[in-house]
């Protein structure tokens, strides 16, 4: 007399295709020999197996439900016992078993979207200081006719008839080591388990159009040239409407026409003529804050430079700024006529100058210090 395979299972004789599946991997996980040596269920595992294999199979079952015994019927032994029913048990032994088939099945529709970059112009004021931009992103956005699934209005995907839902197909082949089985992604749905047989009309399928929007960025203090702010999920939305992938907004320093931008310090070059350098003076400059006189004091040398503290650009991190560098560059007057050339002749006489020697040095001196000044920010 037949056993009840469906009791062996603990399923309704109504019961689904997955339902049996999901019953028996239930039970395949409780009752394998591997974990449970025990004579008695290793006899149980036996009979979970035959009546999966009996139910699994629509021939089988149909044999089966009509009152015949499908497995003593496949008889005769030897060469054709092994039929493909019996490897489909094999192979979902291996899912319940081996984590790695499982994990392996359909692959899913939805994935992350990629990054995206976009640049920003940014004038040196609104490094310094930071910013609000609005900016104007392209990118990939969830498709609404659809909501991301990819499927026309009014329709859904279906379960994959060639590969039932598992993304893969199997085949064996025998040789000389036994049967072999291998497995590639099925070909009607490439792999995702399911197929869509009416694609939404707007997004042809892809759950995702592009669209341009707007976006606020707040920009902070101290950013410069290369900068890249993340805005988190503000990228590109992925294939099936998959979450966003993040926008990285690159920061361009737009060039400014007087100050040149080393780290956080600022430097400017004033020129001066020969006379104010020795006399002293104040020269009005433009800063990032507003007008300042830079105070040019007597006998101020060609080369020097005069710090504006805390006048530069915001530490990005940490607070506090740095410094503007003014400069100097002391002009000789390259044409003076009889008069001016008097006073200097006389100039020279009271200083004792009309003949000076000339201090010499190795190397380049002036220079030298006026790398030094800058490097040094003095
Ligand atoms: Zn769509
Ligand atoms: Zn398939």
């Amino acid at each position: 007399m037949a056993t009840d395979y469906y009791a062996v299972l603990g399923v309704r004789r109504d019961a689904s295709q997955d339902e049996i599946k999901k019953a028996f991997r239930r039970l395949a996980r409780e009752l394998h020999p591997d974990v449970n040596p025990d004579p008695k269920t290793q006899e149980r595992f036996k009979e979970i197996n035959a009546a999966y294999e009996v139910l699994s199979d629509p021939q089988k079952k149909q044999v089966y439900d009509l009152g015949g015994d499908p497995l003593s019927s496949s008889g005769g032994g030897g060469a054709g016992g092994f039929g493909a029913g019996g490897f489909g048990n094999f192979s979902d032994i291996m899912d319940a078993f081996f984590g790695q088939a499982a994990q392996r099945g359909p692959r899913s529709r939805t994935r992350r979207g990629q990054d995206a970059m976009i640049r920003l112009d940014l004038e040196l004021d609104e490094a310094a200081f930071g910013t609000t931009k609005e900016i104007q992103v392209d990118t990939a956005v969830v498709c609404t006719t659809c909501s991301g699934e990819g499927a026309a209005p009014g329709t859904s995907a279906q379960t994959c008839d060639m590969c039932r839902g598992r993304g893969e197909v199997s085949q064996v082949t025998r040789s000389f080591l036994g049967q072999v089985m291998t497995s590639r992604p099925c070909p009607q749905c490439q792999g995702f388990g399911t197929v869509v047989p009416t694609p939404c009309p707007e997004c042809a399928g892809d759950g995702r159009v592009r669209s341009r929007r707007s976006l606020t960025v707040k920009i902070p203090a101290g950013v410069e040239n290369g900068t890249r702010i993340q805005l988190a999920g503000e990228g590109e939305v992925g294939p099936g409407g998959g979450p966003a992938g993040d926008l990285y907004v690159e920061i361009h320093e737009l060039s400014h026409p007087v100050f040149q931008r080393r780290g956080d310090d600022l430097h400017c070059t004033v020129t001066l003529p020969m006379t104010a350098a020795a006399l002293g003076t104040k020269c009005p400059l433009e800063t990032l804050d507003g007008m300042e006189e830079v105070d040019i004091r007597p006998g101020t040398q060609s080369g020097q430079s005069i710090p504006l503290h805390g006048r530069g650009v915001t530490h990005l991190r940490g607070g506090g700024r740095g410094d503007l560098i003014v400069h100097v560059e002391v002009q000789t007057p390259a044409k003076l006529d009889a008069q001016q050339e008097e006073l200097l002749r006389q100039l020279a006489k009271l200083r004792g100058e009309e003949r000076p020697m000339g201090q010499f040095a190795p190397g380049q001196q002036g220079l030298f210090s006026r790398l030094k000044d800058a490097f040094n920010g003095r």
